[in-house]
């Protein structure tokens, strides 16, 4: 008898992985907790690697596309081009659509239904949801269980995973600068100020989004205002939230008698930890989740994903060592075959792109290792 398969979360990589599993004849049903399948707008920016990994689902969800990237740190400068653009897509259209093909496919959605905790029942799983109104508490059974339910996963803490660690994320709506072109994000390196980055993502011909990530909530909400301040831009919107980080130690699977519990997009920390892009990494680990189902735990791309991460890791390792004057240098070391493989290759790419890059200047590679020894 084929297995049947509970997903708690419908979002993003919930459904993704719903849609997959549902394709190859599995019985799924998907577990929400908000009342309907109507997520906040919100923009994001991913690489055309979506694309390739969701065919042509993302159409009508692409509100801008960027074909040029422009750093700055310390008073240089350098634009990289890129040869597929970035695409800068509405967060809440893309989950609607892919909860239409989730449920094309067969998935059947229950929304309004908050996921308690579960506990192993025989052969299979035992869990408990409440009702969103009248608050009634059910109890459901599954063989496999995969918590898609984001950074602070209940999925996880009853699989007793341990809490993972999160990041801020503040970043405000603001009309875009004159100069600025619609088709360029804009990224300044400020060390002093946020380990990560801010950036300036167009959403349109008019109007942004500039945030940054730092390590404190307090001090991440002053660094945004001074900065807004600094440029005069004004704040139509403040969006904030908690990023998880990905430690390379998180589990995403446990055996829990006979049955088996996977986590799933930030759920299981499946977040590029260089720039903190969650979507694409996401969703290769629901097709990680979907091979490791339908191959008794064997998944090729899990594999290829964690190496990913990892590189990301440790790229963020560098630069989180890194003072102003190594940023100017980097700036310094792209030269124009430099920038050629930059634009090539995306985030999603990592390995291929620093060898590429390493290969074109040594000097990068050095530059990594010195921060990574020695510090600041
Ligand atoms: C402000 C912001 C900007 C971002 N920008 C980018 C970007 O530009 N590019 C990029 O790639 N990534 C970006 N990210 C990260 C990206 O959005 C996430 O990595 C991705 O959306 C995670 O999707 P998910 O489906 O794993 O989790 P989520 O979208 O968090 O979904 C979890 C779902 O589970 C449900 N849920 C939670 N608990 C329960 C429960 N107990 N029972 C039932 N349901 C439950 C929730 O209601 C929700 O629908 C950004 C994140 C934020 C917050």
């Amino acid at each position: 008898m084929k297995k049947d398969i509970a997903i708690i979360g419908g979002s993003a990589a919930g459904f993704f992985t719903a849609s997959l599993l549902a394709q190859k004849g599995l019985p799924v049903r998907i577990f929400e907790a908000s009342d309907s399948v109507d997520p906040s707008p919100r923009t994001l920016i991913v690489t055309s690697h979506i694309s390739d990994l969701t065919g042509s689902l993302c159409e009508g969800t692409v509100i801008n596309k960027i074909r040029q990237y422009q750093l700055f740190a310390d008073g240089r400068f350098a634009t990289i081009s890129l040869r597929r653009p970035d695409l800068v897509i509405e967060r809440s259209k893309l989950i609607q659509r892919l909860a239409g093909r989730a449920q094309a496919s067969g998935v059947e959605i229950l929304t309004g239904r908050h996921f308690l905790g579960f506990k192993p029942n025989g052969k299979r799983l035992s869990f408990a949801v409440s009702t969103n109104g009248d608050g009634e508490l059910v109890e459901e059974s599954t063989d496999i269980l995969i918590g898609a339910d984001g950074a602070f996963s209940k999925v996880a803490l009853s699989a007793g995973c341990p809490k993972q660690p999160t990041v801020p994320l503040f970043q405000a709506v603001v009309r875009l600068p004159k100069d600025m072109p619609s088709d360029a994000t804009r990224v300044w390196f400020i060390p002093e100020e946020t380990p990560y980055f801010y950036w300036l993502i167009p959403c349109s011909s008019t109007h942004g989004v500039l945030g940054l990530i730092t390590e404190e909530e307090g001090r991440g909400q002053r660094s945004l205002t001074r900065f807004l301040e600094r440029r005069n831009l004004i704040p139509l919107e403040i969006q904030s939230a908690r990023i998880p980080l990905y430690t390379g130690e998180f589990p995403i699977h446990r055996r829990i008698g006979q049955s088996h519990v996977y986590l799933v997009g930030d759920a299981a920390g499946h977040v590029k930890v260089s720039t903190v892009g969650g979507l694409v990494t996401g969703f290769r680990g629901a097709l990680g989740v979907t091979e490791a189902i339908l191959n008794s735990g064997s998944s090729r791309e899990f594999r290829a994903l964690r190496l990913e991460l990892s590189l990301h890791r440790l790229i963020r390792k560098v630069l989180n060592r890194f003072s102003q004057a190594n940023y100017a240098k980097l700036l310094g070391l792209l030269t124009p075959s430099v920038k050629h493989s930059l634009g090539l290759f995306s985030r999603d790419e990592t390995g291929t792109l620093l060898l590429n890059v390493f290969f074109k200047e040594p000097r990068l590679l050095l530059l990594g290792l010195r921060s990574l020894l020695i510090g600041r």
